[in-house]
């Protein structure tokens, strides 16, 4: 473990949901302003590798990290609050532990042992968290220990922690995060909850330093002097965390708790500077008080579980807020439109976008709403499957290839104008397999997606399978759509435009993880700003 390197572990008691991804991000925030290099790292309890094989209405969005690691949505706002990329490192899942400890075993690197959760999954966990630490690059590493304090998957990481605290004392510090509920019948906030998830970490040998109270009422004096002494923590270690309007309210409500002083005192390091939150502010600011409101349509099937397309939400608010304006999402299921109902249910949406996603339900939808943005001239976005469907859709309707397809869910079809790359041909395993991370793309002059990015060379980051068919790149071009954006080692086609269109961007590539607090991304800026420029219909 690096020497200087410190160690704060998040833990959560009492319920699930708490919010533990939002008080870690908030607290690497304020860490950050003070002058500190942080990281955050999330350790999920759940036995697949990664989430990529999840279903999003299991997990929410799968969020894909620079170096390709299909990752839990957590470090999306780890991104968009630091601003700083993660990495493969920063998420762990027991899957990934319990796959190369029996790997190892398998090699025979165990020299006969007999191989146990204490010392060996143990000794994993704790290597994955050092990884980070050793690294050199940071002062502070905030791990999250997903799931609640109790659970059995949670166990192996507790214990981790336990021993982890054990060897680095002062290096180290624990936050629990727990719930202290609002009895309206009696009109009181009610301690027992925390008493008792507190107590539950005592038995598995671990006293937090820090309690983070979630409650929807502040506590007052009284109350965190009570959970104080029952809980063994300083009675300035008792951080109420109140319900907030926004997530980007957090910092600074923990600010105003000191969290982030709390924390330098009890790892005995620098306060540093006051932490600068100038430029959140404006951003909250701005987010908060809009000079008007947009309505943009999102075209997806997982509508039903908002978190299955959270990126993209935070991206909006990250360009209404540089727009000035609140983007009001029109969340519509791709699988209830039709040619039919199309102009009924997208009339009065100033924006369209169409989600990324796999397989063929809803997809039919998806083309409607994409001709429909096209023949009236309404913005549209297009992401990874939205971009492919817009690609679909401009065969079917203005080139005439009437059975055109992506080969994903039509092999048969005569113009497979998506099909799979070569060196997908013979994969045949799903888990971390596709074209995963951030790859370089070269914007055409002349384009609009250069006017947006105002650069030749960007990187954008990937997940998909399937890719544009150059060989109808000539017909496409010559009838309207111009391939804006590619990428040079592949000759891939990464951006697809209509440049008789007001605005019309379809990307291969997922912007959305890439927006963040500091620096909204340029495609969704500039889409909201056509959204509110561009004359209704
Ligand atoms: N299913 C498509 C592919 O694999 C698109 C993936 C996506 O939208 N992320 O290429």
């Amino acid at each position: 473990m690096g020497q200087s390197t410190k160690y704060i572990f998040v833990t959560g008691g009492v319920t699930s949901s708490l919010g533990k991804g939002i008080i870690s991000a908030s607290l690497a925030k304020l860490l950050q302003s003070r002058g500190y290099s942080v990281t955050i790292q999330k350790l999920d309890p759940y036995i697949n590798v990664d989430p990529g094989t999840l279903n999003p209405y299991e997990h929410g969005e799968c969020f894909v990290t620079e170096d390709g690691a299909e990752t839990d949505l957590d470090l999306g706002h780890y991104e968009r609050f630091l601003n700083v990329p993660t990495s493969q490192a920063n998420n762990v899942t027991t899957g990934k532990i319990y796959q190369s400890v029996i790997n190892k075993e398998r090699q025979g690197e165990y020299l006969g042992k007999t191989v146990q959760i204490i010392p060996h999954i143990t000794d994993e966990i704790k290597h994955r968290i050092k990884l980070l630490g050793n690294k050199g690059e940071y002062d502070v590493v905030i791990t999250e220990i997903g799931g609640t304090v109790g659970d059995i998957e949670s166990l192996p990481y507790v214990e981790t922690v336990r021993q982890l605290k054990w060897e680095q004392q002062s290096n180290c510090i624990v936050i629990h995060l727990t719930l202290v509920p609002y009895l309206s019948a009696s009109g009181e906030l009610k301690t027992k909850p925390t008493q008792h998830s507190v107590k539950q970490l005592l038995e598995l040998g671990v006293q937090p330093d820090i309690l983070v109270c979630r409650t929807e009422k502040h506590l007052g004096r009284e109350l965190r002097d009570k959970i104080a002494r029952f809980c063994n923590v300083s009675p300035q270690a008792v951080i109420e965390s109140i319900d907030a309007e926004t997530i980007y309210d957090v910092p600074i409500l923990m600010k105003n708790e000191e969290l982030d002083k709390v924390v330098c005192e009890k790892l005995n390091i620098p306060l540093k500077s006051e932490p600068d939150l100038t430029t959140w502010n404006e951003f909250l600011y701005r987010f908060k008080n809009p000079e008007g409101s947009i309505k943009i349509a999102l075209v997806g099937k997982y509508i039903e579980l908002k978190d299955s397309y959270k990126s993209i939400v935070e991206s909006f608010i990250h360009a209404g807020a540089a727009n000035h304006t609140k983007v009001k999402l029109v969340w519509i299921h791709s699988e209830n439109l039709n040619e039919d109902n199309v102009e009924e249910k997208l009339k009065g949406v100033r924006g369209i976008l169409v989600a990324p996603g796999f397989g063929s339900r809803g997809i039919e939808g998806k083309i409607s709403a994409i001709k429909y943005a096209r023949e009236n001239n309404v913005p549209f976005l297009g992401i990874c499957l939205g971009m492919q469907c817009a690609v679909i859709e401009f065969a079917r309707n203005v080139l005439g290839y009437k059975d055109a397809h992506t080969m994903e869910i039509d092999l048969n079809t005569t113009h497979p104008v998506i099909h799979l790359m070569s060196s997908q041909m013979n994969v045949t395993k799903k888990g971390g397999t596709m074209r995963l991370g951030a790859y370089p793309c070269d914007i055409k002059e002349g384009t609009k997606a250069r006017e947006i990015y105002r650069k030749e060379h960007i990187t954008e980051r990937h997940r998909h399978r399937y890719e544009f068919n150059n060989e109808y790149l000539a017909a496409y071009e010559k009838a309207g759509m111009v391939a804006s954006g590619i990428n040079p080692d592949g000759n891939l086609v990464e951006m697809v435009e209509i440049p008789s269109h007001p605005w019309f961007v379809g990307v291969q590539y997922h912007p959305e993880y890439k927006s963040t607090v500091l620096k909204p991304h340029p495609l969704f800026v500039s889409f909201v700003k056509a959204a509110l420029t561009v004359p209704e219909v």
